[in-house]
């Protein structure tokens, strides 16, 4: 039997592999998650609730069903707390859903069936807003890293969690970044499927044309295996695709001899730190060396991107976080009347940046303003899907860095939206045109770990894992926990 720091440095799909032999116990599992977040989680702030109980729990009650299982229940598992739970409260970092308590499970979470093992809920900017976790309601996490820095956002907790080991791995969403520029800040590898490969029901909504939700691992294969456990049609949301779901482990290792890489000018040059620029040249010319054809991807209208981005996720926030008003969910101000009552709750209810995104998206879509903010933002979109169609007529997959920058310390761009906004450059298009993409470590830059980001068409994920794979192996890099 593997004692238990050992179990602690195995991967996720190891542990599962341990766990389904019967030489490791769920129940052992879950224990040693718990101890390693009564260690660190004091300085490392990655959980808004952790559950150590309901973990214990659970793992006992998958133990007791051995046969008929996935191969992934008995790992436990991090969500971030903007996926609903359970019995759980689920905050999504707010004051306004401060104690609020769903009463079924996300969908995404489905295949680990009713004992999913969560040993909590992590932290991250407030309804997924931000990219830095500092827009949290319940305090910033730090890098594991370096504990003065950022762990990246909106899914920083997520992130810094498997970063340090307070469980093997977890998941986060994205609908500019969210779960790849953390991965990257933290140095863990960070997936996010194509629009509609995985159910948002249950998802608590930021910006319904772009949420997914997505893996956030210590590797690539387990990336593919918590992929493999999430995806699928869901009848319960409308906009989930009815597509197969393929083996995504079977051509893992396959390699990249053959695969047609296109490295993206415009996501290479200005305003990326020439180390994290170094990093991505040299994944680059590595995946060549293992066979890969490597050229170059123009995207024209990438740098449209961000401003689109900025325009078109307000205005849905602004309409998806209407339904906070006291009445149904969460906080409720009383005051003299409903309009005071309303008015009350949601400015006591939500933070600078969820009162900064509903008043910009309010006025994209107000009449005289639609036409020039709102209509103007989805023809750019429609810009950069032709954009990334042409790429691949001609590429398999694209590279490019995950962030500009690696970790940034904590209070260095709080106080100014538009330097925080630019840390989502080279994650926004992939988002806009619904296609996957993924963040890998590519290598370090000042010691700290730097992402490497491969993109594919919608669909395409067993090639953009493959790849990913391959970059894995030729890149600087080796998971090891932190702090
Ligand atoms: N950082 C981006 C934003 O603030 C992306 C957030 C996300 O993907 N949830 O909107």
């Amino acid at each position: 039997m593997a004692g238990s720091h050992s179990l602690l440095d195995l991967t996720a799909h190891a542990l599962a592999e341990e766990i389904e032999a019967g030489e490791v116990s769920a129940r052992e599992a879950a224990e040693v998650a718990n101890t390693r977040i009564g260690e660190v989680e004091d300085e490392i702030n990655a959980f808004v609730t952790t559950t150590p109980g309901l973990a214990l729990e659970r793992a006992e009650a998958v133990d007791a069903r051995n046969g008929g299982r996935n191969l992934w229940e008995g790992v436990p598992l991090v969500v971030k707390d903007v996926l609903s739970t359970r019995g759980v409260r689920t905050t999504c970092g707010s004051r306004i859903l401060e104690n609020f308590e769903p009463l079924y499970d996300a969908s995404a979470l489905r295949n680990f069936g009713d004992d999913l093992i969560v040993v909590g809920k992590a932290n991250c900017d407030e309804f997924a807003m931000g990219s830095s976790t500092e827009n949290s309601a319940y305090g910033p996490t730090r890098n594991p890293w370096d504990l003065g820095r950022v762990p990246g956002g909106s899914s920083g907790g997520s992130a810094a969690a498997v970063a340090a080991g307070e469980g093997w791995w977890a998941l986060g969403t994205d609908t500019g970044g969210s779960v790849r520029q953390p991965a990257a800040l933290c140095g863990i590898v960070g997936l996010k499927p194509t629009y509609g490969r995985v159910s948002r029901h249950g998802l608590i909504a930021f910006a319904s044309s772009l949420d997914v939700v997505g893996p956030m691992t210590r590797d690539v294969r387990d990336g593919a295996l918590l992929l493999q456990a999430i995806a699928g049609h869901d009848p319960r949301d409308s906009t989930s695709a009815n597509v197969e779901v393929p083996d995504y482990l079977t051509n893992l290792e396959d390699g990249v001899e053959g695969l047609r890489i296109g490295v993206v000018p415009e996501l290479m040059g200005e305003g990326i730190e020439p180390g994290v620029r170094e990093v991505a040249e040299r994944v680059a010319s590595g995946l060549e060396g293992a066979g890969a054809e490597v050229g170059e991807a123009s995207l024209p209208h990438s740098g449209y991107g961000l401003p689109a981005y900025y325009i078109i996720a307000p205005a849905e926030v602004s309409s998806n976080l209407a339904r906070f008003d006291g009445v149904r969910y969460g906080l409720r101000v009383s005051a003299d009347g409903v309009h005071e009552m309303y008015r009350k709750t949601r400015e006591e209810g939500f933070g600078a940046e969820a009162k900064r995104r509903i008043m910009l998206g309010a006025y994209a879509l107000s009449s005289g303003y639609y036409d020039a903010y709102y209509a103007q933002a989805q023809k750019v979109r429609t810009r950069i899907i032709e954009d990334f169609q042409a790429a691949f007529a001609r590429y398999d997959v694209l590279l490019s860095p995950t962030a500009p920058t690696v970790a940034f310390e904590i209070g260095e761009k709080v106080d100014d939206p538009l330097a925080m906004y630019a840390n989502d450059i080279c994650a926004v298009p992939a988002n806009l045109a619904g296609i996957p993409a993924i963040s890998v470590p590519g290598g370090l830059s000042e010691g700290l770990p730097v992402g490497v980001q491969l993109m594919s068409d919608h669909f395409t994920e067993p090639t953009l894992l493959r790849a990913a794979r391959a970059t894995e192996q030729v890149a600087d890099f080796r998971y090891q926990m932190k702090p």
